[in-house]
């Protein structure tokens, strides 16, 4: 067997037996014990059709929904809560997108809060080596 042909043939062992409609056959890699890929397994196709509505799904909520917004302080993250309350509130945006924004803004302010008390911290621990040193 000439290399070329052992090419094919372990690719072709690799591939999807599935042959679409127009003849030609599916390029993707079968799933571990089946002939078939992910896609063209019949015992995996609930599982495919959820995947792919899925997909679609996240896609459909991918979008712009405003311009840039500069979130510096607590305030502004109060402010562009009390917007993305109202966009939803309204319709303007899709409810996930609502739920993916008040979940980031939590985030932030955890983080800003975080940073906020190691710095006070610092500040204080400053102020103490400060007045150690003036003790000597
Ligand atoms: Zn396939």
């Amino acid at each position: 067997m000439k290399f070329q042909d052992a090419v094919i043939n372990v690719t072709n062992k690799m591939n999807c037996k599935f042959i679409k409609s127009d003849d030609s056959s599916c390029n993707a890699f079968h799933t571990q014990g089946s002939d078939y890929c992910f896609r063209h397994n019949p015992d995996f196709k609930e599982k495919a059709t959820l995947a792919s509505k899925n997909g679609g799904e996240n896609r459909r909520l991918q979008g712009v929904y405003g311009k840039k917004i500069e979130l510096r302080t607590p305030n502004d993250i109060k402010s562009f809560l009390g917007m993305v309350i109202n966009s939803v509130w309204t319709g303007k945006i899709p409810v996930q997108v609502g739920t993916s924004m008040g979940f980031l803004t939590k985030c932030w302010l955890e983080a800003y809060e975080m940073t906020d008390m190691e710095n006070r911290i610092k500040k204080l621990e400053a102020g103490i080596t400060d007045i150690d040193s003036q003790k000597l």
